[in-house]
């Protein structure tokens, strides 16, 4: 790639807000070169070609510029390849969609390109915009966690392998830990056989799958909680949009 032209990329924009009169700063992942940020001159005017094409969750074309060991680029054209109207009319959707985003965002170097989690970005945000549900953003949170390296492991205690039993959630270490080899501090969870298996269904099944499970009331809860859990060792602080869908809750 030449560092002093523009790139051209494939990107979903995961944060648009406003800056200056009417420029955009943008965070965006990119298919070529992972997490970029960049600021979208003049495109917050409603005659701006690009006032589309630079909404959060829409996925575009875009020409960035980057200056050789900024961090900043800057766009200088594009034009929109996809948008999801639904995830703009429904407060579930869209804090659906902004906490995907976020996640993306914090768990993610700057300018590492990962094709694997451009597609699952694009794949959840579809989801969601198909029909929000909380499941969704579960599978992508586990799947995006391998992507990152922080893969849990799910399949028996970590150290003594296949259990049929109730086992502790240890996300610090990596997974799942029985009673011997659980330590007083990995003793927050206790999760039954059915939800291990429900763990390693969100992992692995079809996106369309996921959603044409039952998940029952007390089980949507527990994964919250759970799901949370595996989260919290990677994120040095609690996510925006989550605290936000907790108080819509
Ligand atoms: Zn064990």
């Amino acid at each position: 790639m030449s560092e002093l032209n523009p790139v051209k990329v494939r990107a979903v924009v995961l944060a648009s807000r406003s800056a200056g009169e009417a420029d955009k700063l943008l965070t965006l992942y990119t298919y070529e070169l992972g997490k970029v940020r960049a600021r979208a001159v003049s495109a917050g005017r409603t005659t701006a070609k690009l006032l589309g094409a630079t909404e959060p969750f829409v996925e575009s074309e875009l020409m960035v510029f980057l200056r050789p060991g900024s961090s900043w680029g800057k766009i200088t054209g594009g034009r929109l390849l996809r948008c999801y109207p639904t995830l703009y009319t429904g407060w579930t959707a869209t804090t659906e969609a902004s906490e995907l985003c976020e996640l993306l965002d914090r768990l993610t170097p700057d300018q590492q390109s990962s094709p694997d989690k451009f597609e699952l970005i694009c794949q959840a945000l579809a989801q969601v915009a198909r029909e929000p549900h909380p499941a969704i953003r579960w599978a992508f949170a586990l799947r995006l966690l391998v992507l990152a390296g922080f893969g849990l492991r799910l399949d028996g205690c970590l150290r003594c392998g296949p259990a049929e039993t109730a086992l502790w959630l240890a996300p610090a270490v990596g997974g799942l830990l029985c009673a011997v080899h659980a330590g007083r501090g990995d003793k927050r969870m206790l999760v039954s056989p059915a939800v291990q298996e429900r763990l390693r269904w969100l992992a692995t099944i079809p996106w369309e799958a996921i959603r044409s499970k039952t998940w029952s009331p007390e089980a949507t809860g527990f994964l919250e909680q759970l799901i949370d859990q595996c989260l919290t060792p990677h994120l040095t602080r609690p996510l925006r949009s989550a605290q936000f869908r907790m108080q819509l809750a």
